[in-house]
């Protein structure tokens, strides 16, 4: 069996905490830059300041571009790149990593607390509109289904293809897709394109159900959100 776990490991940006098997990484993670080699930059490309004796070159952690003490004076949190502790960032980066960590502190949570859904998965004919919860796995790979009697196959996060958001309507039960943004109106569920673990595309359509409705539609907000960060790493890196 492949270890799991993970290691602290020191870096030339600070430590960081690392799986022990690079396939057990979570998919929101993101590859360190390569730092801008320092004969290669005589000034802050922020402020253009000389960098000398006192003036002494800093590399922002997201980005690995070179600043001066003063323009990357600001620590943040970067779990993406699996830091440990606050590190140093560039002006850009700075907004970009803070949204990033609102996304982690609120809508990851909500994805692992978990929502009901009645669930109809493709080549299911006799069991449809079953209520599982749903919840993302503490390691933020997989998606799973369960309920007291049953437990779907897990989706992962990395294998999903493309994923539409049903809303409802007022006064109608008619499921209807989003249309653009403007009242954005609560979601009722949505259904995800993915590969199967034979590689084979299936489709789940899930449905916000049970007691606590609220929950679900939040859920479901947070899904979109997890899928666009990942999709967006994945096609910043090509
Ligand atoms: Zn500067
Ligand atoms: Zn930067």
């Amino acid at each position: 069996m492949a270890a799991t776990g993970k290691m602290l490991q020191k870096g030339k940006g600070g430590m960081r905490m690392v799986p022990v098997n690079e396939s057990s990484a979570s998919p929101f993670t993101l590859p360190e830059p390569s730092w801008i080699p320092d004969a290669q930059c005589q000034s802050c490309i922020q402020c253009q300041g000389k960098f000398d004796f006192l003036n002494r070159r800093h590399h922002c952690r997201r980005c690995g571009k070179c600043f001066c003490d003063t323009c990357s004076s600001a620590k943040v949190l970067l779990p993406r790149m699996l830091y440990v502790d606050p590190v140093r960032h560039c002006a850009g980066c700075t907004a970009v990593s803070k949204k990033e960590n609102d996304f982690f502190e609120k809508h990851i949570k909500a994805l692992m607390t978990g929502g009901a859904f009645s669930v109809n998965q493709t080549g299911e004919t006799n069991d449809n509109d079953t209520v599982y919860t749903c919840k993302l796995s503490s390691d933020h790979r997989h998606l799973h289904f369960e309920n007291e009697h049953r437990r779907l196959d897990d989706i992962s996060l990395t294998d999903i293809d493309s994923l539409q958001i049903w809303t409802e309507e007022k006064d109608s039960d008619v499921l209807q897709p989003r249309k653009g943004k403007g009242s954005n109106p609560l979601a009722s569920g949505l259904a995800m394109k993915y590969k199967d673990s034979c590689g084979e595309m299936q489709l789940v359509k899930m449905v916000v159900a049970g007691q606590n409705k609220r929950q679900g539609q939040c859920w479901v907000a947070s899904m979109q959100k997890a899928f666009k960060m990942i999709h967006d790493s994945r096609t910043s890196i090509r």
